[in-house]
């Protein structure tokens, strides 16, 4: 098949590889129908955080696609189904997965699609992709969703929800989102969900506080002086 892979800094190639199969019972095959290009993979491209994805690996791990083949232990999902699956690959039944912390799965050893943290999972900037834990990782989408609208659901999206989850927001608090890239902006999104009183988006670049500004956020510019200090100002005043 026809997949990107990752040759060192700066070096990204399209070629040839082999063609992913069903290994375990609980393997699937998808025919990948839309993948996206993460930060992470610009970090790898540009050399930023060491290496970790290998020589030669497929990179990506935001995509979605529909089920070809799939082991005998696969239930939940069926050959011709639309799935989006999340970018970590988690068991589903180890304690780190069974207290909701997949990043952590003890039996993945925290892996990523597309040759991250030194474990070696095929990523999803290929035409085909194996996906293990089809049961636990598969999600079905709907099909009036255009895969446009369900691809954010496998990082970001989900990180974003993530993380305002994680922030412990109540209703009437005061929220700030550091950084107004792609994650930040639907960290914010899924942070009003949770009914704060004000919300602001911390960035330095002014088209990103421009579109966080129309997603419902205050923005607070890092051009503009230490933002712990413009918070407390204007935290302190009435929107
Ligand atoms: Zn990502
Ligand atoms: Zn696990």
């Amino acid at each position: 098949m026809k997949a990107i892979t990752f040759h060192g800094v700066g070096d990204v190639r399209a070629g040839e590889v082999a063609d992913p199969k069903v290994v375990d019972p609980t393997n699937v095959v998808l025919r990948i129908t839309t993948s996206a290009v993460c930060g992470s993979d610009l970090h790898q491209y540009h050399g930023r955080g060491g290496a970790l994805v290998q020589t030669g690996a497929v990179m990506g791990h935001e995509f979605m696609g529909t089920v070809e083949d799939l082991g005998p232990e696969v239930r939940q999902v069926r050959r011709g189904d639309r799935v989006i699956v999340p970018f970590s690959v988690s068991c589903g039944r180890c304690e780190w997965c069974q207290r909701r912390l997949p990043t952590q799965c003890a039996t993945t050893g925290r892996a990523v699609f597309g040759g991250r943290f030194g474990h070696v999972w095929g990523g999803g900037q290929a035409e085909w992709i194996r996906v293990p834990f089809a049961d636990h990782l598969c999600e079905r989408v709907l099909p009036e969703m255009s895969d446009h609208d369900a691809i954010f659901l496998g990082d970001i999206l989900s990180t974003g929800y993530c993380c305002a989850e994680n922030g412990g927001i109540r209703p009437g608090d005061t929220v700030a989102v550091f950084g107004a890239g792609p994650v930040g902006l639907l960290a914010m999104q899924a942070a009003q969900l949770f009914g704060p009183a004000r919300l602001f988006a911390v960035d330095r670049v002014d088209y990103r506080l421009e579109l966080a500004e129309e997603l419902g956020a205050e923005p607070v510019s890092l051009e503009r002086g230490d933002p712990a200090e413009q918070l407390r100002a204007l935290s302190r005043t009435s929107r």
